[in-house]
């Protein structure tokens, strides 16, 4: 089969023939239909997560959809001819915190797809079938490879902030993959938004994605202009880009008893806070982790109600996903982008 394999940690992958994967006891075959390109997997691919050399090559991509036609030993669900999109996390499915719907906190976590294991830059893909959730009919395989992470995170954020409809919400880095559906499931929870990025262009999708306002984080009156908009404070602020700076924006701008979510880190990065800060207006710094099953099926059914509109705006063969990295480094990529392998484009017009 082709696929896009990294021969190195910080590398660019490769368009190569590879062996088909085979299927084995509790996992199942998926023919890929289409796969998500965001910045998690450019992250992934530097290494930032993981550089264990034991694990290349590999092939990335970890927002995967396709149709499943084969299940190993033991597998009554999904069924062979059902299209899944998969949750990316290798997560035990039999301890405690899995129990819990807590899988990306599972005590036996072996990493995540495209890292620890091949993921969907591939025509096939195999996985433990518990990673398997059901795309509802009508939904598209680009839109829903929009799901698993970039739709399904901001619904974890969102109820770890416990977003309600008086509730502020400032989003940072809110024209990117996972930002865009933010500022739409924030207002599905009852939040209004204010949406921060760079450039008119982002800016303008962030407003018609529902926010009631857009500021450039470029322009040195953003505070004030947020400011101006919500005199008491946001009372959430949701920082996706994660940076000492965007932090230190985001706690300028929570009102007293102000929820900060974070959920984008980089090795050895860290800030100050000052715990007379946080008493001060008894603010609450939350950390959320991916996202669990659950929510992923949740993510599924929004869409299929049409109350999240998945934004994919570009889609290219497998063998081009070089140009969509190269989009996404220069912070040009507006939302998500997702590749297609050669069959799959073959079968469907679509
Ligand atoms: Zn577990």
């Amino acid at each position: 089969m082709h696929a896009q394999v990294l021969h190195e940690w910080g590398g660019e992958v490769r368009y190569e023939t590879v062996a088909r994967p085979s299927v084995v006891a509790g996992e199942v075959l998926i023919e890929v239909e289409a796969c998500s390109v965001g910045l998690t997997v450019l992250n992934y691919m530097s290494g930032n997560h993981s550089r264990r050399p034991e694990d290349l090559p590999r092939i990335p991509g970890h927002e995967i959809v396709g149709r499943v036609i084969a299940t190993g030993d033991g597998v009554s669900s999904p069924r062979v001819g059902e299209r899944v999109l998969t949750h990316f996390y290798l997560f035990c499915g039999a301890c405690d915190l899995c129990h819990l719907g807590h899988e990306p906190l599972c005590r036996n976590l072996a990493g995540q797809v495209g890292v620890a294991r091949d993921g969907g830059y591939a025509e096939y893909v195999a996985l433990p079938a518990r990673n398997c959730i059901a795309v509802p009919d009508g939904v598209s395989p680009i839109a829903a490879t929009a799901i698993p992470d970039a739709i399904a995170t901001p619904l974890h954020v969102s109820r770890r902030a416990a977003i309600a409809p008086s509730d502020s919400v400032m989003v940072i880095g809110a024209a990117g993959g996972v930002g865009i559906h933010m500022v739409q499931m924030a207002r599905v929870f009852g939040g209004t938004v204010i949406g921060i990025d760079r450039g008119e262009e982002r800016l303008k999708l962030v407003r018609e994605m529902g926010a009631v306002a857009a500021f450039d984080s470029s322009v040195p009156d953003a505070a004030q202009s947020v400011r101006h908009l919500a005199p008491r404070g946001v009372t959430v602020a949701v920082d996706l880009v994660g940076n000492p700076a965007t932090l230190r924006f985001c706690l300028d701008a929570l009102a007293p008893r102000g929820r900060l979510v974070v959920l984008t880190t980089f090795p050895g990065l860290a800030t100050e806070v000052a715990p007379r800060e946080l008493v001060a207006r008894e603010l609450a710094i939350l950390g959320s982790r991916y996202a669990s099953r659950w929510e992923l099926g949740e993510a599924a059914r929004l869409v299929a109600e049409r109350r999240i509109t998945p934004v994919v705006t570009e889609v290219v063969p497998l063998a081009e996903v070089g140009s969509l990295h190269a989009k996404l480094r220069g912070g040009r990529l507006l939302g998500r982008g997702a590749v297609v392998p050669a069959g799959a484009a073959a079968r469907s017009p679509a």
